[in-house]
């Protein structure tokens, strides 16, 4: 069979559908390994005498045996570390008598435990070994020595001359300089290295496979331990990072603009576990095998749902059912148990080790084929929990603030939208179709926060600044107080702006300037009311194409536009002919891959080439409208051919419903969106066949400055505000007034005050914006001299700097123009 690319446009292999479902066992090919990747800061030359690499094992070497020993002897450790964790003592003797029992275990002369301390500091919490004094009082940077390395790369290093290690720092209150043999392992939590246990022996010695198996088993249990286990004083080290994490502050992206405080809720929860040491591995396997078994039937019933569709959704789901068979994963997780291991503390051993991995490796194919395991572990321990995800919709707070490596529009609509304050996402990007709904629900959301998942644990106190993309997470008393004024000031001002909703739009030298909203859906057209617009300016009819796991049939367009039309209450809603493509996919349909989609096939493109979707779509508005007016405009017109086409059909469309004797629309207004510089040039014949021009600026923008909207490294490279920005629009509006057609701006610039102070100031007088920002624009508006503006304006058109935000800042202020007060800024 051959192989396909999935819906993460990686190759996978689909599995043998003839095949009887194997065993947990290793009837299947094992998954090639995942290189282990040497720490970063060593020179390759030096690195490859200390880097750690597991010997292949075979039957016949013998290996077997001996790992069936050392799993005994790995058990019998396990149990006693846990009696003694049961005992009668304080964290510290617990502490010491643990490090005492590892290092007799293992034959090590040294025993140690480091954790890492607030400010990124490791320190020695307990040794065997070591000088007595050092504990408590040895520090390391992380990076610093061969235990901050270990920390810093998540990962083992094993030597015979440690004293020679590049890595290697002294510590003279430690003693150690007599010790030749070094083997130190990260105690992983969430991904990261919270901190690392250490043996040492004086005899120069390569430690085994095996005994570097068993360091790690137990630096996972410590892991757990640290956390619940009472081996460490919690009042006197609160800030360890795996006790209680402190305060982070975490960079990202601001999709959506706002500010929110509420309580982390992870879309994907991760699993606490009981019981972390089983006697009876036998039972731990069967227990795996039954867990696996429901979670293949889990997701084979979520493939056999009539209502998933094709597309994205479906491949993800069947690339999960193919993880699920992955035998060399299952092994892993098997022969965890074998060392003692739950069979939950076994697979979240194995998750942690894939995760240290995704945290260090840049091939993408290798991080989606983690990621997935990632996300298959988080289900299997659903599954050991005897729960299913199916079920596991775990209440959300009234004041989520939902974290997600992804969502999907679809998702977040099922959402309670009344208990959600904000999203924070591991990816999604300005133009995704989650930010437009999330947009559309008035939901700050911030992006590209790497390893967010990790971070956040449920009901982590959060404070989100979506106009800076950043968060503060278990943010400090302060900066709560700062975000509480900030909130205040936003709903003192969005109050002060609702009365002024029923307020003329008019500037101070009486120029009418009409504010529409942006919708996408039904429930959006309320706004029109609520902020007292003069109706919708840009309907994205896509996103009700996006929701949905089919093509919507033209009797259920034909009710939506229907109700749309009827609840804008007789004040005009602009449709928008289908915008698919680019980032804009359809689930159920198939798009081709492209090296350049936004530049891509899309839009009007993708339309005149399937003519039938847009016949059904016209078909659509055509019967909703039921006498009332239509107006359509077609997005992404690169040249006038292209449009002429698509009026040809809306004629031909017309034409039918008449012969059918349909009720036609009182009046056809057609528009086209200026969203591609091409169409510029043939501004003379647009105007005479339009009745408007509706320009699209995100995506404009991105084809004048040849920058793609959606890539956050250069989202501040270009301003809006610059010359060449603002010349373009001053000579479209030039144009469209010397012919009379009406011109208005939908693309996001327009919900920026100052940039909608901007536009007012060229001469554009219809703005479509978005309904949370229409309150401050109108604000805005009536307090502006436009004219004045205007003149200033045309002053700086051929100056050569890279903004004039700065001179418009000062402008507004110089002239009493009301802008949004900032809010709350970082220090
Ligand atoms: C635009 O490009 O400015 C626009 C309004 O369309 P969209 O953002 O939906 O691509
Ligand atoms: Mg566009």
């Amino acid at each position: 069979m051959a192989s396909r690319t999935s819906g993460w446009g990686h190759q996978i292999k689909p599995p043998d559908q003839g095949a009887a479902e194997p065993p947990i066992a290793e009837s299947q090919p094992a998954a090639a390994p995942i290189a282990d990747q040497p720490p970063m800061d060593v020179a390759p030359r030096d690195r490859a005498q200390f880097d750690h690499k597991p010997a292949e094992r075979t039957p016949a070497d013998g290996s077997g045996e001996r790992r069936s020993s050392s799993f005994n002897a790995s058990r019998r450790l396990l149990r006693s570390i846990m009696a003694v964790v049961a005992q009668p003592l304080s964290p510290q003797d617990r502490l010491n008598k643990i490090v005492t029992l590892i290092a007799s275990n293992l034959v090590a002369e040294v025993c140690s435990i480091y954790a890492l301390r607030s400010g990124d500091v490791l320190e020695l919490f307990a040794s065997e070994g070591l000088a007595a004094e050092a504990v408590h009082n040895t520090r390391l940077a992380l990076g610093e020595g061969l235990v901050g390395t270990i920390a810093a790369n998540g990962q083992v290093i094993n030597t015979d001359q440690a004293l020679l290690h590049p890595s290697f720092a002294a510590r003279p209150e430690t003693r150690e300089e007599q010790f030749n043999s070094f083997l130190g392992v990260p105690i992983l939590r969430g991904g990261r290295a919270v901190g690392v246990l250490t043996v040492q022996n004086q005899a120069r010695k390569s430690y085994a496979d095996d005994e570097v198996e068993a360091t790690e088993i137990i630096a996972s249990v410590l892991a757990e331990l640290f956390a619940h286990g009472g081996i460490v004083d919690a009042e006197q080290y609160a800030d360890i990072e795996v006790l209680k994490p402190g305060p982070r502050r975490l960079e990202g992206t601001a999709l959506v603009e706002g500010v929110a405080i509420g309580q982390a809720w992870l879309h994907n929860p991760k699993i606490e576990i009981a019981s972390l040491v089983a006697d009876e591995p036998a039972r731990e396997i069967e227990r795996l095998e039954t867990a696996i078994h429901d979670l293949r039937a889990s997701l084979d019933a979520l493939l056999a749902r009539p209502d998933l569709g094709g597309g994205e959704h479906r491949e993800v789901l069947e690339t999960f059912r193919m993880f699920a068979d992955d035998a060399a994963w299952i092994r892993r997780i098997r022969e965890a148990i074998e060392t003692g291991l739950s069979a939950e503390a076994a697979t979240k051993r194995v998750q942690e080790e894939t995760k240290a991995k995704l945290g260090k490796a840049s091939d993408p194919y290798l991080r989606e084929r983690l990621q997935d395991l990632d996300d298959l572990a988080n289900r299997l321990l659903l599954h050991l929990a005897g729960r299913d995800r199916a079920h596991d919709a775990h209440e959300l707070p009234d004041d989520a603030v939902i974290v997600a490596r992804n969502l999907s529009a679809a998702d977040l609509i099922e959402f309670d939208r009344q208990k959600i304050r904000a999203i924070v996402l591991e990816e999604g990007s300005q133009t995704a179709h989650i930010t437009i709904v999330a947009r559309a629900l008035g939901l700050p959301m911030i992006g590209r926060i790497k390893g967010a998942m990790d971070h956040f644990f449920d009901a982590d106190p959060v404070a989100l600044d979506a106009e800076n993309g950043q968060i503060f997470l278990r943010p400090s008393d302060d900066v709560l107080q700062a975000f509480e004024a900030s909130i205040q000031i936003r709903q003192d001002q969005e109050a002060s702006l609702a009365s002024l909703k029923d307020e003329p739009s008019v500037t101070q030298d009486g120029i009418a300037i009409s504010l529409a909203i942006n919708a996408a859906f039904l429930i959006d057209i309320q706004q029109i009311a609520a902020t007292g617009a003069d109706g919708c300016g840009l309907y994205r009819t896509e996103l009700a194409f996006m929701t949905r796991s089919g093509l919507p049939n033209r009797a259920s367009q034909t009710k939506l536009y229907r109700s749309i039309m009827d609840d804008a209450g007789g004040k005009p809603v602009i449709f928008r002919a289908l915008d698919v493509g680019s980032d804009k996919e359809l689930p159920y349909w198939r798009m081709p891959e492209e090296d350049n989609p936004a530049m891509g096939w899309r839009a009007l493109r993708l339309l005149l080439d399937r003519p039938w979707v847009l016949r059904n779509q016209l078909r659509a508005l055509i019967a909703a409208c039921d006498g009332r007016p239509l107006w359509i405009m077609f997005p992404m017109v690169a040249e006038m051919s292209e449009l002429l086409r698509a009026f040809e059909i809306l004629d031909q469309e017309l034409q039918r419903a008449d012969d059918l004797g349909l009720n036609p629309p009182a009046k056809i207004y057609r528009g086209a969106m200026l969203e591609v510089p091409s169409l510029y040039w043939q501004m003379n014949a647009l105007l005479s066949c339009v009745d408007f021009v509706s320009i699209g600026t995100n995506d404009l923008l991105q084809f004048l400055f040849a920058c793609d909207r959606g890539n956050p490294q250069l989202s501040d490279r270009y301003d809006v505000l610059s010359p060449p920005a603002l010349g373009f629009f001053n000579d479209v509006v030039e144009k469209c007034r010397e012919r009379g057609v009406r011109l208005s701006v939908c693309g996001e610039m327009a919900s920026r005050p100052l940039e909608a102070m901007a536009l007012i100031g060229l001469g554009v007088r219809n703005l479509s914006l978005s309904p949370a920002e229409l309150g401050s624009v109108r604000a805005m508006v009536r307090t502006l001299e436009a004219g004045r503006l205007h003149r200033y304006l045309s002053s700086l058109l051929d100056l050569p700097d890279h903004s004039l935000r700065g001179r418009l800042h000062a402008y507004a202020r110089d002239h009493n123009v009301a802008l949004p007060v900032q809010l709350y800024r970082p220090v």
